[in-house]
């Protein structure tokens, strides 16, 4: 058992999966400007 963990407080790195662009923010930086797609989430560690 493991729990899913999204530190509020801390920087976290986001991908726009089409284009590539980066984000490095605090909150979820929404939708990238060029593309329009959703960015994700790059810190979360895959097991
Ligand atoms: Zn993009």
């Amino acid at each position: 058992m493991r729990d899913v963990q999204y530190d509020s407080t801390a920087e976290q790195d986001y991908e726009c999966p089409r284009c590539g662009d980066l984000v490095t923010a605090q909150s979820h930086p929404g939708t990238c400007a060029d593309c329009g797609i959703t960015f994700r989430n790059r810190g979360t560690p895959l097991e």
